[in-house]
């Protein structure tokens, strides 16, 4: 209902500005735009976070390994805006340790990269936990897991990670977008755009019902990440940046120790890799591989690179094997180059985002980026479209963080007159209050008074997955759900937590699909396992078998 008002919406009038691309740098332009009093529309032509922003390690990190590289002003920038979501989100965005074990022999000695990490502390405004270097013993006993032999000891620093995950972030920014105003759609494509008079007209196509649409601007926003260039291409805009792109994969297995900490380690090639932890699994990655096109698939030599990397570094009872992979991460950083660029050592590349202004025809385009650096894409959105003539009512209106203190300290009062956290449901890993405020601010108060009026809504229907079925109706009503997938790993985090198998056996997800989407829950249902079912037909077509189980 939300999505079909909204498309409507969008061929009426002139629309201040049209953002293309509803990944984590769309969504915050959005957000900041509308907040600040323009008119705003958003399309993507997936689901709002479907393809890079839904794949990242869920960091949001000061970029300590740009220390290497001696970009120490990307690293205090990065370091400051890591600062500004911690401040700024105390549920979702939240510090954590990374334990990492050092190799003898390793390129860098111990006490070298022990010296980094307070660098990067100092420079990082002595915002976190102090670091501590660690010795084999105490390491041994703290975390037993790591294989230390070959090890000389190892360090603690802080960063931090999103506790949700990444595309339920980037939900959030939608979602202020549209309380400020902005008319969002996801499933709705730009096919090219041309300027008419003052303004710009977008062709834009209805993914689902396969209608057209003509959508009028002052300003085109092009933040379709991996896809920039080619959506420049349609307009015909000339930019100094292009993209080159690094595959990066993270294979969810079961919760490999029971500690909430990152365990950083140095892969075979010397890359950093991470064991995350997600809820009750691990999630471990990430590669970081030069491919020449936006669309990769997980391949078996990158799962054995993972495994074969993962299986020396821990000592695990009995080695990981694809067996033991439950679901699988993958997608590719959309890394901005200046004319000329991206022959040297790229792995060296900077990871800065570049936005181009194009002021004859009133056009910006967003090159790189990273989750951790969102509130300042904003804000620089902001200001190139007020440099283009847009005039922003409410500039010093704030667009980003958890809403303000009083409207916490009212929904936690309310939960504990109800005693909400007695109805958690058992096996969860956190307390419904937490959970409830944390996912839905200032809308948990709506969910609260559901589950007042039938203490059922606060049951987990899904066998293994948390989701309360309050969660899953606001989801029908709130969250734009066009397609099952949209619900299972992007609202929320269900189909990375679960196997396939389980999905298809649980009679709760015919119950969730059923609140979901009324009368049409059978056909969703079978769209989304033909559809899951398609997509591992083709990443296994585009790759050979793979060999052994690697030890
Ligand atoms: C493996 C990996 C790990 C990462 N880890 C981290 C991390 O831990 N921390 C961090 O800060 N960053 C991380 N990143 C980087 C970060 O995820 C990306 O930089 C960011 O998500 C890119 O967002 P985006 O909005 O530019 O692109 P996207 O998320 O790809 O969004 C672009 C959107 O444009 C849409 N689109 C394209 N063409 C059209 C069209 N014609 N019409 C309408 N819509 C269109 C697409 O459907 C897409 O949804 C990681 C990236 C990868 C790949």
């Amino acid at each position: 209902m939300l999505r079909a008002t909204n498309i409507d919406s969008l061929s009426r009038g002139t629309f201040d500005v049209l953002v293309l691309g509803a990944g984590i740098n769309g969504a915050v332009a959005a957000a900041a735009l509308a907040a600040k009093g323009a008119k705003v529309a958003l399309i993507d032509r997936g689901d709002f976070a479907g393809f890079t922003s839904q794949e990242s390690s869920n960091l949001a990190w000061g970029g300590i390994k740009y220390m290497e590289s001696f970009e120490f002003p990307l690293v205090r920038k990065l370091c400051k805006s890591r600062n500004l979501l911690l401040r700024s989100y105390p549920s979702s965005v939240q510090e954590i340790r990374f334990y990492t074990a050092h190799e003898r022999g390793f390129r860098h000695g111990l006490f070298k990269l022990f010296l980094g990490t307070w660098l990067y502390w100092i420079i990082g405004s002595f915002f976190t936990k102090i670091p501590r270097l660690l010795s084999r013993r105490v390491m041994a006993r703290e975390e037993p897991i790591i294989n230390l032999d070959g090890c000389d000891g190892g360090f603690e620093y802080s960063d931090a990670y999103l506790v949700d995950n990444d595309a339920r972030f980037v939900w959030g920014f939608v979602r202020a977008a549209l309380d400020h105003g902005a008319r969002a759609a996801n499933y709705v494509e730009s096919l090219g755009a041309r300027r008419e008079g003052d303004a710009w007209l977008t062709r834009a196509r209805d993914v689902v019902t396969g209608r057209e649409l003509a959508i009028r601007s002052r300003v085109l926003v092009n933040a379709c990440g991996p896809f920039v260039d080619a959506h420049n291409a349609l307009t015909g805009q000339r930019t100094s940046h292009r993209h080159i792109f690094s595959k990066g994969i993270h294979l969810i297995v079961e919760r490999l120790t029971p500690s909430r900490r990152v365990l950083t380690f140095f892969a075979d090639d010397g890359r950093l890799f991470f064991v995350i932890p997600m809820g009750s699994r691990t999630c471990i990655g990430t590669t970081d591989t030069r491919v020449e096109s936006p669309h990769a698939a997980v391949t078996p030599e990158d799962r054995r690179f993972v495994l074969s990397n993962i299986n020396k570094r821990l000592n695990l009872p009995r080695p990981l094997t694809e067996a033991d992979v439950i679901a699988e991460r993958c997608g590719v950083r959309p890394l901005a180059v200046a004319d000329g660029g991206g022959g040297e050592d790229w792995l060296q590349l900077s990871r800065k985002h570049a936005i181009e202004v194009d002021r004859a025809e009133a056009h910006v385009s967003i090159f790189g980026g990273k989750l951790t650096d969102c509130i300042n894409v904003g804000e620089e959105i902001c200001a190139a479209v007020e440099e283009l003539g847009v005039a922003l009512p409410r500039p010093a209106q704030r667009w980003y963080g958890e809403p303000a203190e009083e409207v916490r300290h009212e929904f936690f009062q309310t939960a504990r007159r109800l005693d909400l956290d007695a109805l958690t449901p058992p096996r969860a890993a956190e307390k419904l209050s937490a959970r409830l405020w944390r996912r839905y601010g200032a809308e948990a108060r709506e969910l609260l008074e559901e589950i007042r009026r039938d203490p059922r809504m606060a049951e987990a229907p899904i066998e293994g997955a948390e989701d309360v079925r309050c969660e899953i109706a606001h989801a029908a009503r709130r969250e734009m759900v066009v397609k099952l997938e949209d619900f299972l790993r992007r609202r929320t985090k269900i189909s990375l937590l679960l196997r396939a198998g389980e999905l298809a056996s649980s009679p709760g997800l015919r119950e969730a699909c059923r609140i979901l989407f009324g009368d049409d829950a059978d056909r969703r249902l079978s769209e989304y396992f033909q559809e899951q079912h398609g997509a591992r037909e083709r990443a296994e077509a585009e790759a050979p078998p793979a060999a052994q189980p690697v030890g």
